[in-house]
């Protein structure tokens, strides 16, 4: 570890809401955030539904377009280049597995489908080989190859869409809530494939989760995210046990605690009101409306990524006093 294997610069992403001609209004998913991924690290991205996770998993691998901003893939900037080459190199696992396979094919073609694209098989004995051996490495075997999705759970099918995303061996991987559709029993399986995964290829991953506790064991690093903008980032053991930013305090106060002693001596901290509008955010710092420790300064300037200690970064001016 420790060679930068993505990094991202002041990413931004916008989305035209329809129907707003005259007054052309943006949602602002994702705003001027920076970070980098070294090479065989899983790097965890929690925040709320509709905090620009998500988008900037997708923008990333050039699902959508960046507004602007830089993205280095192995000291290449993608944003302007043909993705062709890429696209073997980097590859996304969906959060719906139900979603995410159709229903009309069967498996061995499901994952076969990239095998075909990138012509990585000789013969069709190489392709079936090439299907069975993915499916052995999610857990499946030969005798699934023949069946359509609705005959397997949700695990079972997120690890054919595992399977899938395995095909064209990639170095990267976009884990985009990976577990949440799942049943928590199956969720810990999950991750722990995920993980053997990575020991065994090497891989990279963007883990991107709604929970804090989700990503605590499978992550090295996490950032954390707060509509569209990233407020902290810093070393998982780190952030559990000293988290600098106001939000990054509420998220882990949220996390429930096994230890009844424990539990009992901990304050909750509660956010009042609701996540404002990404299409009108709050100026300054875009947690001000919610922050307990907001000052007037929060609403007059955007509070810059500064780090606090090595390696640990976050965006707050109560922290800069
Ligand atoms: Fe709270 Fe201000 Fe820090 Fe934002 S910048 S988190 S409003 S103290």
């Amino acid at each position: 570890m420790g060679e930068k294997l993505l990094e991202i610069k002041g990413l931004t992403k916008y989305f035209p809401v329809k129907g707003s001609y005259i007054h052309k209004s943006f949602v602002q998913a994702v705003d001027d955030v920076s970070f980098h991924i070294n090479r065989g690290e899983t790097l965890g991205l929690v925040g709320e539904s509709g905090c620009g996770k998500t988008t900037i998993g997708r923008t990333i691998l050039r699902l959508h377009e960046p507004t602007s901003g830089s993205i280095f893939y192995d000291g290449v900037d993608i944003t302007k280049v043909n993705m062709t080459p890429y696209r073997k190199k980097m590859q996304i696992v969906f959060q719906d597995p139900y979603a995410s396979l159709n229903p009309r094919m069967t498996v061995a073609d499901i994952v076969g489908e990239a095998i075909d694209i990138h012509k990585l098989a000789a013969s069709s004995k190489d392709r079936k080989d090439m299907i069975v051996s993915l499916l052995e490495r999610v857990g499946l075997n030969s005798e699934h190859a023949t069946r359509y999705p609705h005959e397997f759970s949700g695990g079972q099918r997120q690890r054919i869409g595992i399977a899938r995303s395995l095909a064209v061996s990639p170095e990267f991987i976009v884990c985009d809530e990976p577990i949440s559709a799942l049943d928590v029993s199956i969720q810990a399986q999950i991750i722990n494939m995920f993980e053997d995964l990575q020991d065994k290829l090497g891989l990279t991953y963007l883990f991107i989760a709604h929970d804090l506790s989700v990503v605590k064991h499978i992550s090295d690093r996490i950032g954390v995210m707060y509509l569209g903008k990233l407020v902290e980032v810093t070393d998982s053991k780190e952030l559990y046990k000293h988290p600098l930013h106001p939000y990054t305090q509420s998220l882990l106060s949220a996390i429930p605690i096994p230890d009844p002693k424990l539990s009992r001596g901990r304050k909750r901290i509660i956010l009042e009101g609701d996540v404002p509008s990404p299409v009108n955010p709050p100026s300054g710092c875009r947690f001000r409306t919610r922050c307990q420790y907001a000052m007037e300064v929060c609403s007059a300037e955007v509070p810059m990524m500064i780090e606090h200690e090595p390696g640990h970064f976050a965006a707050c001016h109560l922290l800069n006093k």
